[in-house]
């Protein structure tokens, strides 16, 4: 999987990952509620921990501390998703002329990574991760340790995020309605 250190070569993603982003719910009503947890792996293929905080700031100041030393991370949202950026993207082969100047059409689109040369290519926008992640299936999921301790299996054929586990059906689901 594509990591934070390489994403954040990409200049659309790092000014994005570096702007505090908006939280679309509000949860003022349950003051106990960590909306956010940072997730970080040491080692490569290595096990995801994840550590929960009231305050955004407070997870991205931990992280930035730490990056330096980890092999991958991510903030994630974990009740709203967060749609991802969205850039100006040439249309292929269309012009508009103004006065002696050809000048190239553009349209708004989702931000996609350009993924290194033999990369997985099953990375897609995760809106909770904040990021593009891996989406593949699992029986256990490091975010949910109590379904190993009950014995609990998740849906063997449902891909999930590799660093949050939401479902592709979830993040489907919150996409569609961040649109
Ligand atoms: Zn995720």
């Amino acid at each position: 999987m594509i990591t934070l250190k390489e994403l954040l070569r990409d200049p659309v993603y790092r000014k994005y990952f570096l702007t505090k982003p908006r939280l679309y719910g509000q949860y003022n009503d349950f003051p106990d509620f960590k909306p956010w947890a940072l997730a970080i792996q040491k080692q490569p293929h290595g096990q995801w921990a994840y550590k929960d905080y009231h305050d955004f700031m407070e997870a991205f100041n931990k992280l930035k501390k730490y990056v330096p030393v980890l092999n991958d991370a991510a903030i994630i949202s974990k009740a709203t998703g967060c749609p991802p950026p969205r850039v100006n993207v040439a249309v292929e082969g269309k012009f508009f002329v103004r006065g002696k100047k050809k000048i190239q059409v553009t349209q708004r689109e989702d931000w996609r990574v350009s993924l290194p040369m033999g990369e997985d290519a099953r990375h897609r926008w995760c809106p909770f991760c904040r990021r593009p992640t891996v989406f593949t299936t699992f029986i256990y999921h490091p975010r949910f340790p109590s379904s190993k301790s009950n014995g609990m299996l998740l849906d063997p054929d449902m891909p999930r995020c590799t660093i949050c586990g939401a479902s592709e059906n979830l993040v489907s689901t919150e996409l569609k309605f961040l649109k």
